[in-house]
């Protein structure tokens, strides 16, 4: 007898791979020991920052009755997000394209739900981050992967354009993109632009674009930032305070409408966004998170710091013989293996270093590297990529895919 409908088994089935690296595996078994340098997922390894827990302290005293009521997007945090958005992506945001939500994956699942029907196909490029085909599973939709570009892993349009049939709905872009820490220039969005706008005359139907930018204020050398919204006005926008407080547990994000939308799909979208958020399972953040919001948006972790590790880690992986690429924004590096991706895996974590491998993402000839690691973590794992280099494991468990 199935017990488990047919879409959460497809979504669990495309999430194996991580479920299983993550609590069942050589990492599985170490994660949490403080003996290991981990670089796998973008947590924290240090205390967060003191700005986080002032401002949570602060907005969880009541102040009247309604303080821990029922919260949708409130006033006050969404206008707030609408002018600082406003100002961030030189576009004017009002307060009804903004819905607060927990986080970038509610974001994503209401959009999901907001723009598709059973059936509608969601084209989006590889290596990507591993949940988008999951969440889209479960929304009954159709996973189109297309890979990036190789060696820069840059946007494919012809790629893109080509996985375009007559069910399209959505194109998914993240920028700064996990996880190869690449930032997409403008030039390049105007192209994709271009073609989607072709594309939906083609087909007879709006392609919509779903911009996922919780890495957006991640960025290194200063380089500049063009939000797909600023130049496809059929664009949503998902983001996250949980990358740049490195607080991912306090949930706190929001979906953007593009301001350039034309009234026509604007209003109907701005119409049916609290009932996809309620009718998905009361997606909003909670009540102190949405207090907080003001606080936390004033803070971000050291930016600096990650840049200086991203360069203390380049400099080792080049050592070992790794390929990097390198990161524009985000904090991970992503690197190619210099031989065997699973020996040369096992003899990091022989060594108590773990990182991510690229067979969970589709890749399996890369790794990447989370720069929230902290520094003695790095410190430590140094000499690990030099000597795992020189002998790998003998002791080789397979990696999941
Ligand atoms: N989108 C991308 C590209 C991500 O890497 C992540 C988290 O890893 C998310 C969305 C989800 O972010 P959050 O957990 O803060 O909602």
């Amino acid at each position: 007898m199935t017990v488990v409908s047919g879409r959460t088994a497809r979504a669990r089935d495309a999430f194996r791979a991580v479920e299983k690296f993550y609590f069942d595996s050589r990492y599985g078994e170490r994660r949490g020991d403080p003996a290991i340098s981990d670089f796998t997922f973008g947590n924290p390894h240090e205390m967060p920052l003191q700005g986080i827990v002032a401002a949570i302290r602060e907005a969880a005293l009541p102040r009247d009755k309604d303080w821990f009521a029922y919260k949708t997007s409130e006033e006050a945090p969404r206008a707030f997000v609408a002018d600082i958005l406003s100002k961030e992506l030189a576009l004017r945001f009002e307060p009804a394209d903004i819905a607060l939500t927990a986080g970038a994956f509610a974001a994503i699942s209401v959009a999901f739900r907001l723009l598709l029907d059973a059936g509608d196909e969601v084209v989006y490029s590889e290596p990507g981050w591993f949940c988008y085909e999951p969440t889209l599973l479960a929304a009954d939709a159709i996973p189109r992967k297309v890979a990036l570009a190789r060696p820069r892993f840059d946007l494919d349009l012809d790629a893109i354009d080509a996985a375009i049939g007559p069910r399209t709905r959505l194109v998914i872009v993240n920028t700064p993109h996990n996880p190869t820490g690449r930032i997409y220039e403008r030039a390049q969005l105007v192209a994709l632009a271009e073609r989607l706008e072709r594309a939906s005359q083609r087909i007879g139907r709006r392609i919509f674009l779903l911009s996922d930018e919780p890495y957006r204020r991640i960025r290194f050398d200063g380089r500049a930032f063009t939000s797909p919204a600023a130049v496809y006005p059929w664009t949503l926008i998902a983001y996250s305070y949980g990358k740049v407080l490195l607080a991912p547990g306090q949930r706190l994000g929001y979906l953007a409408i593009s301001p350039l939308m034309p009234a026509a799909e604007r209003e109907p979208l701005r119409d049916a966004v609290f009932a996809a958020q309620m009718a998905i399972g009361w997606c909003f953040p909670n009540a102190i998170m949405q207090q907080a919001l003001p606080q936390l948006d004033r803070l971000s972790i050291d930016v600096a710091a990650l840049a200086r590790r991203r360069d203390i880690m380049t400099d080792a992986l080049a050592k070992a013989g790794h390929t990097v690429l390198a990161p524009e924004g985000t904090f991970y590096l992503w690197a190619k293996w210099s031989g065997d991706p699973e020996r040369q895996w096992n003899a990091l974590a022989d060594r108590d270093v773990f990182v991510l491998p690229g067979s969970v993402m589709n890749a399996k000839e890369y790794f990447r590297i989370s720069l929230t690691a902290s520094d003695e973590m790095v410190e430590r794992a140094l000499p690990a990529f030099v000597r795992a280099q020189s002998r790998e494991s003998s002791d080789t468990v397979p990696l999941p895919r």
